[in-house]
């Protein structure tokens, strides 16, 4: 989609700091870091939100992604959190599918 934000950065129309990709997701540094550890792992098919899921593949290549996320960051012994906002309660701003990885401080629970 041309009007999306994350589809132009899966285009490289859009500049990030890529961490990792391959055939099915690109994973970058957010722009807005709530951590010193947080990458945005993006499929690179456009789906809106985590209802419109239709391919349960695109889940299961974003999970391996993220593993492959946490070793280059260094955050899988540690500990780390992933999180996917859901429309306005749950602060969804983007609407592109995807997972925060967020890593390198203590997460305090209940999130915010
Ligand atoms: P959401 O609020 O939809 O769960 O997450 C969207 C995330 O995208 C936010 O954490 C926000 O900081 C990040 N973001 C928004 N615009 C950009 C951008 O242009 N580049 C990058 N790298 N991250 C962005
Ligand atoms: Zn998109």
């Amino acid at each position: 989609m041309t009007d999306c934000l994350f589809c132009r950065i899966v285009n490289k129309e859009i500049q990030a700091k890529i961490v990792y990709e391959d055939d099915y997701v690109v994973a970058f540094d957010d722009i807005n870091p709530q951590a010193p550890v947080h990458v945005l792992v993006v499929p690179k098919k456009h789906i809106s939100t985590v209802m419109n899921i239709d391919d349960y593949e695109v889940v299961v290549n974003a999970f391996k992604a993220i593993k492959k996320v946490a070793e280059i960051k260094n955050i899988s012994n540690d500990g780390f959190r992933v999180v996917v906002n859901h429309l306005g309660r749950g602060g969804q701003s983007v609407f592109h599918l995807h997972f925060h990885v967020l890593g390198g401080r203590q997460m305090l629970w209940p999130p915010g």
